[in-house]
């Protein structure tokens, strides 16, 4: 089973791919993290790409699209793929659908996360607080989040056109949001 988890930074994506891996054996292809990776290890991309994340904007449909690709193999060993945090935009949409069509496979659910946009910005001012991570300051945030109104939630059409859109309340505490989930995946 391949699913999306989707839904606006901050809204948990990453905390539940996590918990989906340890305890569904799926693989997490989070393209924020293979980005981070990328920067923490100097190479080119992480170089081209830096000063693009730090203030919060999207990097280009082909990079990501290209991180992808090379890490499907992984989940179709693994048992599916938990995407987090892509596709943000159209485009990548239709090329993951492509890349998955090729592959004989497809996505079977998209899961979005629903969360205030008030909730959001206090949850990401505690982690900005803890973690320090640059692109989680106020301004940047607000650039990401104005990036995922205007670029990734356009996609929810996308998805509810082919019927694979469920709904989750991403308010509750991780435990009723991970059950919720676990809900929609075991239908
Ligand atoms: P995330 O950890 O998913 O919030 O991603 C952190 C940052 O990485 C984003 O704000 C973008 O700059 C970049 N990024 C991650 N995934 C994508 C994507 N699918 N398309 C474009 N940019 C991305």
């Amino acid at each position: 089973m391949n699913i999306i988890l989707f839904g606006p930074p901050a809204a948990g994506k990453g905390t539940q791919a996590k918990r989906l891996v340890a305890e569904r054996g799926m693989v997490q292809l989070s393209t924020g993290d293979m980005l981070r990776a990328s920067i923490a290890s100097g190479s080119e991309l992480g170089q081209e790409v830096k000063a693009i994340m730090d203030r919060g904007d999207l990097v280009t449909d082909a990079i990501v699209v290209r991180l992808i690709e090379a890490r499907l193999p992984e989940a179709d060993a693994g048992g599916g793929a938990i995407f987090d945090g892509f596709p943000r935009t159209l485009a990548q949409a239709e090329a993951l659908d492509a890349m998955l069509a090729a592959r004989g496979s497809q996505i079977d659910r998209v899961i979005r996360l629903k969360v205030d946009d008030t909730a959001l910005i206090e949850r990401v001012a505690t982690r900005f607080a803890e973690q320090g991570r640059a692109d989680d300051n106020p301004d940047s945030f607000k650039v990401r989040l104005g990036a995922y109104n205007a670029q990734t939630a356009p996609l929810l059409p996308y998805y509810e056109a082919q019927g694979k859109l469920v709904d989750v309340d991403g308010m509750g505490t991780i435990e009723a949001v991970a059950s919720a989930i676990n809900a929609q995946l075991d239908l």
